[in-house]
């Protein structure tokens, strides 16, 4: 472990419940404008059904979660938007288009960042305070891009489990809350692993993350293909929060949360973007 976060409240562990959203700019990447048809709707699926199951399960669950959404699916979609912002989640960065950062160079970059920014401001009335690279791509500038417009955080990184403070050019305020695939649903699914099999598999992740004092950064999507939006696909997540609601030594946060929280607490330099 690179930092030294002391949860608040005595809590051992840190739980954050993400979704990427991912809806049809996955598919529409290649060309926005055209028709989906047959099987290149699965974004469609998640966004007019599987979205709404994960928002009824955080609903009875109480949890508040961080959407992240490339903004072209926010705007398309303002029944989510408007859905997600009134169950009390946060709202963070997921590219325009859900772009592949990797393949920009830094000025388009920024200018993805400015329209999901612009976009986020029609959906949401708001600019995002965080950002996950779509597909977890990105160049070796992008995190001093974020610092410099003004993001408190990033989500992309599977490199330790503490959140920890990246040295960015300029300034060392960018948190990174590192992810990892163990705990994100579409590992298993793209493998056609049953939902008994991720359900154990979380169940195992989490007691470990928590008996080590870390981050479990839960990273689900309501897509109707590797996602979690599917009925039989609840029983998991459900199973899962409910083992975490049972212990009084879990602090469950919104990412900005936990961004914040680092910020003040975490001792040692900031590691190198
Ligand atoms: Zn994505």
């Amino acid at each position: 472990m690179t930092a030294d976060v002391r949860w608040p409240d005595g809590a051992r562990s840190a739980v954050a419940v993400t979704v990427n959203f991912d809806g049809e700019s996955v598919e529409r990447t290649a060309d926005p404008d055209a028709p989906q048809w047959g099987r290149f709707s699965y974004g469609r699926y998640g966004a007019q059904v599987g979205v709404h199951r994960l928002l009824d399960l955080f609903e009875r669950s109480g949890v508040a979660a961080t959407f992240f959404i490339p903004a072209w699916d926010a705007e398309r979609h303002p029944d989510v938007a408007e859905r997600v912002v009134a169950g009390g989640h946060e709202v963070a960065g997921h590219g325009y288009h859900h772009e592949d950062f990797s393949a920009l160079d830094i000025e388009q970059q920024r200018d993805v960042l400015k329209r999901s920014e612009q976009g986020f401001e029609r959906a949401f009335g708001q600019r995002p305070a965080g950002w996950r690279a779509p597909d977890g791509l990105m160049s070796a500038e992008t995190r001093s891009l974020l610092a410099e417009r003004g993001y408190e955080y990033e989500s992309s990184f599977p490199d330790d489990d503490l959140p920890y403070v990246v040295a960015t050019e300029g300034s060392d305020r960018l948190v990174e809350l590192p992810v990892f695939a163990g705990a994100s649903d579409h590992h298993y699914y793209r493998a056609h692993r049953l939902p008994a099999v991720v359900e154990r598999a979380w169940q195992d992740e989490f007691d470990a993350v928590h008996r080590a004092g870390g981050l479990f950064n839960l990273t689900l999507h309501p897509r109707g293909d590797y996602g979690s939006g599917r009925a039989v696909r609840i029983g998991p997540i459900e199973a899962l929060l409910k083992t975490v609601a049972r212990r009084d030594d879990v602090w469950v946060a919104t990412c900005r949360e936990i961004a914040a929280h680092t910020l003040a607490t975490a001792a040692g330099a900031p590691l190198p973007a």
